[in-house]
């Protein structure tokens, strides 16, 4: 009967009864495994069982640096997703039809209705109050500000997919492992 020693690497190594309180060589990662004393070996899944623990018996390359970095990936995935969603939701909330055009547009048709004496009165108007002082119209600092969200969208969506590539390919690299370390044992 042979037992499934898990070593410090994640690796399980196959030892029988005969091995007990011996120490076995991890070829994955290069140590001395001891192995326990009868009873506690007894307690170890069978080679046999294998099948049926296979989560158990996994070996588990999470444990090595991929475990904490795809978490830091997927959190940092999340934060930046986050962000992307709300500038994009911020941007889809401002009213982008109204631009320039739509206020020359607006303009010319409100002078249509002028009578020549009212047009008189509002470029009298337009001369008081200067060039100098004109200000930035309500409608286009609406436009910087949907733009200034879109590219703040495309920005955190471009490091949150970034971290999603990174996150897959860790992924791939623990699948990889674990396949290469079943081989070893
Ligand atoms: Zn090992």
């Amino acid at each position: 009967m042979q037992y499934l020693l898990r070593c410090q690497c994640g690796t399980d190594l196959h030892v029988t009864t005969s091995q007990a309180g011996d120490t076995v060589h991890c070829k994955a990662c290069n140590s001395e495994v001891d192995v326990p004393r009868l009873r506690e070996l007894k307690a170890l899944p069978t080679v046999a069982s294998e099948e049926s623990t296979t989560l158990l018996d996994q070996p588990n390359a999470w444990r090595t640096w991929r475990g904490p970095t795809i978490a830091l990936c997927a959190g940092a995935l999340l934060v930046f997703g986050a962000y992307a969603t709300w500038f994009s939701l911020q941007y889809l909330a401002v009213d982008r039809t109204h631009d320039t055009d739509f206020e020359i547009a607006y303009g010319n048709e409100a002078f249509d209705q002028y009578s020549p004496e009212e047009l008189s009165l509002v470029w009298n108007n337009y001369e008081e109050v200067g060039i100098g002082q004109k200000q930035m119209p309500e409608y286009e600092k609406w436009q910087r500000y949907a733009e200034a969200r879109k590219y703040l969208a495309i920005i955190n969506g471009s490091i949150a997919g970034g971290f999603l590539l990174a996150s897959l390919a860790i992924w791939i690299s623990v699948r990889s492992a674990n396949k290469k370390a079943r081989k070893v044992e």
